[in-house]
This record gives C-alpha cells, sequence and structure tokens, in this order.
C-alpha cells in the first residue's frame, strides 16, 4: 500500500537511451561498463557518438573495458537536484578518467566516498547502482576505500 505522504520514495530521473547510447545502457543493465570503439582507428569515445571524433569514421561498436579508471575530477552537491536525491545530500559527483585512454571521461556518482577522502589521480573500479528493473548506473567507488 503505497499513499501520497512525503514518505513516499521519489523516483529516481532515469536515462534515456538514443541510438548511439543504447548499447551502452545495455551492457550497463547487464552488469559491464561497454565503451564505444571505433573500429578503424581503435580511438575509444564518450559520450557515444554516431561518427568517430577522432577520424569521423561511422564504424564504431561497443567493447567492453576494464572498469578502472582514475579520479580526475570531482563536485559535491548540497542541494537537491530533485526529490529522489534530497536523502543522498551531500552527492559526490566525478568526472573519471578510464584507464583505456587519456582524457576518456565519463560523470558518474562516487558512492561510499566522503569529499575530504578525494584525491586527484585516485583509483577507482566501475559498479552498478541499480534503480530500476531495466536500468542500472555505473558509478565508481574509491579502491580500497575507507567506507
Ligand atoms: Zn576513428
Amino acid at each position: 500500500m503505497s499513499d501520497t505522504s512525503e514518505k513516499q520514495e521519489a523516483v529516481r530521473p532515469r536515462p534515456f537511451p538514443d541510438d548511439a547510447s543504447a548499447d551502452y545502457w545495455r551492457a550497463a543493465n547487464e552488469g559491464r561498463l561497454a565503451i564505444q570503439r571505433c573500429r578503424q582507428c581503435r580511438h575509444w569515445n564518450h559520450a557515444p557518438s554516431m561518427n568517430c571524433p577522432a577520424c569521423g569514421s561511422v564504424d564504431l561498436a561497443f567493447e567492453d573495458v576494464s572498469g578502472e579508471a582514475k579520479l580526475f575530477s570531482w563536485t559535491e552537491i548540497h542541494h537537491s537536484p530533485g526529490p529522489a536525491f534530497a536523502d543522498k545530500l551531500p552527492l559526490l559527483v566525478g568526472i573519471v578518467e578510464l584507464v583505456e585512454q587519456p582524457h576518456l571521461l565519463l560523470v558518474a556518482n562516487l558512492p561510499g566516498s566522503r569529499a575530504e577522502d578525494l584525491r586527484l589521480g585516485m583509483p577507482l573500479q566501475v559498479e552498478f547502482e541499480r534503480i530500476s528493473e531495466d536500468c542500472a548506473l555505473p558509478q565508481f567507488r574509491a579502491v580500497g576505500g575507507q567506507s
């Protein structure tokens, strides 16, 4: 039984996969981090696009990556972007650099870390937070973290 009281769980906003990113989200839902890669020049690309930003080829596919990353930058959010985040504040959002290629960047939550523990370049590992039956979000946790 649910009611309309404030205790009712707020719905997390969900990503909306498009033609370029559908395979990325499908892999995430299966617990895999798959990144778009050019079959011509082997350049990794994120966010997914319809053309390789390095050579312009449309011959693109998704390949699984290691899930290892380094912290490139981060921000600490103190004002909830929506009711679903009210109990998650302060929310740590990172820009992480995947080890597969310099400046292969991905924006993700940083669960299990406190802002004062974060260091540029610290090693991170992907994990997945399931937010619905058919959607899981890649996010990154400090390797050997104190959580
Ligand atoms: Zn290319």
